[in-house]
């Protein structure tokens, strides 16, 4: 029934996490109320994010620079760093704005019943840094998980023999927090 330039859009938005049929009829229809400049700059806009967002190659966080905006800055203090489970903590406490240290963004957190072992989550890069950027503290700020849980402790092991405090963020982020969370909050 739909022409067809209108159904493509309306199976392109339910790619979309959460977007079903009838949430992405609605956004298809309100693209077709945009006028040219905005039609344009959310086209070129999915296209750059696919182009142009990698990893940091220091730290793990997304970014569209060779360095993230917090590896590139001389004023964090560099004795601190958080680990967290992905970019997305990264801009959430960056938007709480309540950490000064630096970051290093694992790929996931450890977790067996999903096939997900230590050695699938980026820990080298994480240890390499710890050995060579010489940290007095490490935190762990996972979200409240058995796979935090796990995940932390195995860090911990690994890290046990080394003059390096550890903590780990008392309540963490609340499950499910993101971005609208913390705009609620803010
Ligand atoms: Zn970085």
């Amino acid at each position: 029934m739909y022409p067809d330039s209108i159904k493509e859009l309306i199976e392109s938005f339910k790619f979309l996490p959460g977007i079903g049929e009838k949430t992405a009829e609605r956004l298809a229809f309100s693209v077709l109320e945009m006028d040219e400049d905005q039609v344009e700059l959310f086209s070129s806009s999915l296209k750059d994010v696919y182009t142009n967002v990698h990893k940091c190659k220091n730290c793990n966080t997304l970014t569209d620079q060779d360095l993230c905006f917090v590896c590139s800055d001389t004023l964090r203090d560099d004795n601190i760093l958080c680990v967290v489970e992905d970019s997305k903590s990264v801009f959430l406490f960056e938007k709480l704005g309540v950490f000064s240290g630096k970051y290093h963004v694992l790929d996931g957190l450890i977790s067996p019943l999903d096939g997900i072992n230590p050695e699938d989550i980026g820990l080298s890069n994480l240890l390499d840094r710890i050995h060579n950027e010489k940290f007095e503290e490490i935190i762990f700020a996972f979200k409240p998980s058995i796979e935090g849980e796990t995940t932390a402790l195995y860090i911990k092991k690994i890290l046990e023999d080394l003059d390096i405090k550890i903590t780990r963020l008392a309540s963490g982020v609340p499950i499910g927090a993101d971005m609208e969370y913390v705009d609620s909050l803010t």
